[in-house]
Parts: structure tokens; C-alpha cells; sequence
């Protein structure tokens, strides 16, 4: 299953040229052309789902399997300390195109990568009301977790 105008489903079917990692039957693994270090690396499932949520919970744990295994590679490849898997959906958390895809980013001590996270604390009571809300919308589809 392939969309039309969709730059990764153009890849897949061979139609955009690739430096390719690994490819199977499920996935097809790549470096990024806009990398923030040596080695990013992203994998995709062949299907076209757009966001996480949208990929079958069974095609996904393959998608996972596969992505530890290539992940623990470009970090043994490129000789990193550790490495980040980093997965956008929406345009708000910064997803360029629009197919489920997951950044391996091999990171090193020092590297400056990520430096800024903009942690804080909850008011009181407000992480509880925050919980409950996001328990509420698990309801429908929870006998899967
Ligand atoms: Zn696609």
C-alpha cells in the first residue's frame, strides 16, 4: 500500500534514491539527507501509516524488533556513546512527512545535542487532573495494552 505524492512510499517502491541500511520485507532503513549527526538513520515501515497510533499494534512490534537491532548497529558503526530514538507525529512535535518514520540519532558525551530540555514542575493537584484525563481516552481501544 503506497500514497500518492508521499516522498517515503516513493522511496519504498524505488521511485527516490536512498543510502540505504537495511531493508526487508517490513522495513526499509536509511541515512537522513539532513542529518544532526553522523550516522542519523531513520526507519520506516514499507505501509504508510501516518502516525504511530495509526500502525497496527502487530506490524509495529516487528517495526520495534527491527529497530533495536539497527539502532544498536549505527551506534557500533558509528562508535557512539549512546544513541536516540526519536519518533515526530504532527506537525506540532516537528514531523516533515507524513509517514510514520523513527529518527536513530547516535549521540557522544559533549556532543550538545538535545542540551535544552524545558522540564518543570506541576502545580499542586494538577498531575493527578492531567492522569485522569489521559486514562479517559484510553477507554476504547485499551483491551490492546
Ligand atoms: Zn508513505
Amino acid at each position: 500500500m503506497s500514497v500518492n505524492n508521499c516522498l517515503f512510499c516513493k522511496m519504498v517502491a524505488g521511485q527516490i534514491p536512498v543510502t540505504k541500511i537495511y531493508e526487508d520485507d517490513v522495513v526499509l532503513s536509511f541515512l537522513d539527507i539532513g542529518p544532526i549527526s553522523d550516522g542519523h538513520t531513520l526507519v520506516i515501515p514499507k505501509q504508510h501509516f501516518e502516525s504511530l497510533h495509526d500502525c497496527p499494534s502487530e506490524l509495529l512490534g516487528q517495526v520495534g524488533l527491527r529497530l533495536g537491532k539497527i539502532a544498536k548497529a549505527v551506534a557500533a558503526g558509528m562508535n557512539s556513546d549512546g544513541y536516540n530514538i526519536l519518533c515526530n507525529n504532527g506537525r506540532a512535535a516537528g514531523q516533515l512527512v507524513g509517514h510514520l518514520h523513527f529518527h536513530i540519532i547516535p549521540r557522544n558525551i559533549g556532543d550538545g545535542l538535545f542540551d535544552r530540555w524545558p522540564s518543570y514542575k506541576y502545580q499542586q493537584g494538577k498531575i493527578e487532573a492531567i492522569a485522569a484525563q489521559i486514562r479517559e481516552n484510553l477507554s476504547d481501544d485499551s483491551q490492546d495494552l
